[in-house]
């Protein structure tokens, strides 16, 4: 989209240990060889490795993230993550409202909005998920799924500064399957003009990645797509040579 600087946003997802600290050296490097400039670049970690990964990252400009937070502060959430501690971590963002949380831990609209907000509350952006199921698709109700959950997981405080919108179709990520450009370009412009009911003006510089199984080999048809402003990676965030891959498609 005119004047939007594109992201690319990794999700490690439940992966990673101590050794795959090695990978994040080759995708910061990658990135600081000034592989694209005009990509903003985020690797969001599992919460046991943002510390170090923080620190690896503190001269790149690759940003770590967090992949979900706890809609409370601190307090009594044993297991749980709050956005201060992410913040504190050394993440700039946070995923909220992705498919395995909403389908994993029960997470509705309601509850990924208020984690929006716990992110702007502690100073992160966050990169709320939409996206429809396989069942949805089918039964022709994508479009008022998205609208659905932009209308309930979108704060009306959402700016382009604090947060990103990931649209991810559920029964594209992590399958090798993934839409039809004109069926992501329709998607993308409901997104858009979903969240221009909503927010107003500001909605045109609001970045709406698209996410499910994007590829360096299908990165550069996906991210030519109208009104899609970048991509949300999982499996292929893993490896640096395919983050890179991706990102050098713009
Ligand atoms: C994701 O987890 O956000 C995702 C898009 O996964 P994958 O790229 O593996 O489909």
């Amino acid at each position: 989209t005119p004047g939007i600087r594109p992201l690319v946003a990794g999700n490690w997802k439940m992966n990673g240990t101590s050794n795959s600290l090695n990978e994040l050296r080759s995708i910061s490097g990658g990135f600081m060889s000034g592989l694209d400039a005009e990509t903003e670049a985020l690797l969001c970690l599992p919460a046991t490795l943002l510390s170090r990964a923080a620190e690896i990252l503190h001269r790149s400009p690759v940003k770590a993230g967090g992949q979900d937070c706890h809609a409370k502060e601190s307090g009594a959430h044993t297991g749980d993550v709050s956005a201060e501690m992410l913040k504190d971590a050394g993440a700039s963002h946070v995923i909220v409202g992705h498919s395995e949380r909403r389908t994993d831990h029960g997470e509705t609209d309601d509850i990924v909005r208020a984690k929006a907000e716990a992110a702007w509350r502690a100073g992160l952006v966050a990169v709320i998920c939409v996206g429809e199921t396989h069942a949805e698709r089918e039964g022709g109700t994508t479009l008022q799924v998205l609208s659905r959950q932009i209308e309930g997981s979108v704060p009306t405080t959402a700016t382009p500064v604090n947060a990103v919108i990931a649209y991810e179709p559920v029964w594209a990520i992590g399958t090798g399957l993934t839409p039809t450009a004109a069926d992501v370009a329709e998607a993308h412009a409901h997104i858009r003009e979903r969240l221009a009911a909503k927010l107003g003006a500001s909605a045109a510089k609001m970045r709406i990645l698209y996410g499910g199984s994007v590829k360096p080999s299908n990165a550069s048809e996906l991210l030519a797509i109208a009104n899609v402003d970048g991509a949300l990676v999982g499996g292929a965030s893993l490896k640096a040579a395919d983050f890179l891959g991706i990102a050098e498609a713009y």
